[in-house]
């Protein structure tokens, strides 16, 4: 098994217009859709917008049973999901301070989450580790298996609220042990900084970093040239160049 990148994007139509690769969606991009004009030619994973979600409202907001009928609807009518995050709770501070609640609160909030859409969807939901803390992590790994998940079992775990962490060397160090721990590991925003330091360590990671940049430095991919549009945000052009240039830059060696 090698290790495999998701990119990031708004916009579903790359599942069917750029296979070839592995994509991320959120259910914020897909949610407003009545319907998708093509079938997936690509893999690509779910993602529930729990960030936006949490900074929005402080809670979620959206209930398990309408999310898990969405998984269902784009397992249906897009196909080739792979598998959905869980409407997790992130741990990063500035979440934590908009919700009001503990690390304890937020990570067993998200084992309930993973557990009740399992009864709700077919679909692979995956097990998301949070916390603000390398220890963190290390004790939500035991509420999991306390709650009766093996956690080296499953496919893919997820672990989160590690975006502003790319150089944490705590965070290299938890990720290494728990892959030595036999977990099959998905970075949640990981990206070059972070995984030059533990690519090997992680099946997988997403990142969307590429369509920030492009719309803060405003240059356009060369092809984009005589195109409409004034930043390549939601170019694939740009994405792809980006993620060339990254996988370049961090040597990883990619499993499609
Ligand atoms: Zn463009």
């Amino acid at each position: 098994m090698g290790f495999a990148f998701y990119l990031g994007t708004h916009k579903p139509q790359w599942l069917w217009q750029y296979p070839g690769r592995r994509y991320f969606i959120s259910d914020v991009q897909l949610r407003t859709r009545k319907g998708f004009r093509g079938r997936a030619a690509a893999p690509w994973a779910l993602d529930s917008g729990g960030y936006t979600e949490l900074n929005k409202y402080g809670r979620w907001t959206i209930s398990d049973v309408d999310y898990a009928k969405r998984i269902n609807r784009y397992a249906e009518s897009l196909g080739h999901l792979l598998w959905a995050a869980p409407q997790d709770w992130m741990c990063s501070h500035e979440v934590l301070a908009r919700t009001g609640l503990s690390v304890a609160d937020h990570q067993r909030f998200t084992i309930e989450s993973v557990k009740r859409l399992r009864q709700l969807t077919s679909v692979q939901v995956i097990p998301v580790l949070q916390g603000a803390e390398p220890d963190d992590y290390r004790r939500h790994v035991d509420l999991y298996e306390a709650a009766g998940f093996s956690l080296a079992n499953e496919p893919v775990v997820g672990v989160g609220s590690i975006v502003k962490r790319q150089r944490d060397g705590g965070i290299h160090a938890l990720i290494r042990e728990l892959a030595g721990c036999g977990l099959h590991l998905h970075a949640f925003g990981y990206k070059t900084l972070g995984l030059r330091a533990v690519w090997e360590s992680l099946r997988s990671a997403d990142s969307m970093a590429w369509s920030m940049a492009a719309k803060n430095s405003r240059i356009r991919h060369p092809l984009c040239a005589n195109a409409g549009h004034q930043t390549c945000a939601n170019c694939f052009n740009y994405a792809k160049q980006w993620f060339d240039d990254m996988k370049a830059d961090v040597g990883f060696v990619e499993q499609v």
